[in-house]
């Protein structure tokens, strides 16, 4: 249930409501709106009609309502304002435009060096690239693991960008935060509950990718396992779905888009190199995800793709991605305000 306090409830009404939730064996999470503090009142039973009176008539409450959605605080009935995330000098979020792009696998110092200084010249925010790398064949190139990571962090050093990688289990947890900005649970990870929990208990932000043949409920209950946890700066990314349709890698579900905007505050990236599996394909499903409201795109780039190690087909070499970055900043300036304006007919309506 939310419980929603007036503007001027004090530290003392909060808490009662506090101690009346922990006392029914319920976790209290809270949110500062504009118009003052919500609190999610959540818990495996859920709360009772005499409970939610209960609560009704404490002093200092406005209003107590059950949630409609199966997730809570994802949900914009928790959060309407739209989260943003910050990682160093970078915002995800709140109109910006996130521009991650990197190899799909580091291989070497070299390799990935040209790449940051590609992708960083061309204007990416954050830089990606997989240490750990999950592959359908158990006899195709894994990652160079933490010497991957050790790579990444000085390209961060050199370049300035901050980093983004895969952390593919609970054990690697810690490690991985030692040298990331961002933690991706990559797309067969997406209900892996534990690995939720382990992000979810780090303070770190989290890129957490949709299943193959995840339903975007399911997605947002994987979101909430991190939330739960007490992680609040947890970014969405669409990289495509599993279909009957097998012309492409994936199918870029930009449903999702506006689906999500409509659905949740968190922020959604839009990976058209995963959801196409086709170099000349990612630029247009780019333009794309942008103009559909995506707060950015992630995409991979190798200085040859032809001799990249993994995902070669859909990487863009480092001239097309800086061809595209310039593009997709002009798309954003375009639709940004149509975004923005809820006369527009392409506005996201936030509520129902
Ligand atoms: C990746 O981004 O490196 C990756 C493996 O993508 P996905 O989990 O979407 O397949
Ligand atoms: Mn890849």
């Amino acid at each position: 249930m939310f419980v929603r306090m007036v503007k001027a409830a004090t530290a003392e009404q909060l808490s009662a409501v506090r101690e009346r939730a922990v006392a029914a064996g319920l976790a209290v999470y809270e949110e500062q709106g504009s118009t003052g503090s919500t609190l999610a009142i959540l818990g495996p039973s859920g709360a009772s009609a005499a409970l939610e009176q209960e609560f009704g008539a404490l002093a200092g409450v406005a209003s107590v309502s059950r949630a409609t959605r199966p997730y809570r605080l994802a949900s914009r009935e928790f959060r309407e304002t739209p989260t943003v995330v910050k990682v160093r000098d970078a915002v995800i979020g709140g109109g910006t435009l996130t521009l991650m792009a990197g190899p799909c696998s580091i291989e070497s110092r070299e390799q990935l060096f040209e790449v940051a200084q590609g992708v960083a010249d061309a204007g990416a925010t954050l830089l990606r690239g997989g240490a750990f790398k999950p592959r359908t064949s158990p006899y195709a190139f894994q990652g160079l693991g933490l010497d991957g990571l050790r790579l990444l962090a000085e390209a961060r050093e050199r370049t300035g960008l901050p980093i983004i990688t895969e952390v593919m289990e609970p054990a690697q947890v810690d490690m991985v935060s030692e040298f990331a900005d961002v933690l991706q649970v990559g797309t067969r990870n997406m209900q892996n509950f534990s690995l939720l929990n382990a992000v979810g208990r780090t303070r770190m932000p989290v890129m957490l990718k949709r299943g193959l043949s995840g339903t975007i409920e399911e997605w947002l209950l994987a979101a909430e396992y991190i939330l739960a946890a007490g992680n609040t700066q947890v970014i969405l990314c669409e990289r495509g779905i599993r279909t009957f349709e097998t012309a492409a890698r994936n199918t870029l579900d930009l449903n999702a888009v506006p689906i999500l905007r409509k659905l949740t505050h968190l922020p959604v990236i839009v990976d058209p190199s995963h959801a196409t599996g086709k170099r000349w394909m990612v630029a247009p499903m780019s333009y794309a995800g942008v103009a559909a409201g995506a707060d950015g795109i992630m995409v991979e780039v190798h200085p040859k793709p032809e001799e990249a190690w993994s995902d070669g087909e859909q990487s863009l070499t480092i001239p097309m991605f800086q061809r595209l970055a310039g593009e997709l900043r002009s798309i954003h300036t375009l639709v940004t305000p149509l975004h923005n304006d809820p006369g527009a007919a392409g506005a996201s309506p936030s509520k129902k």
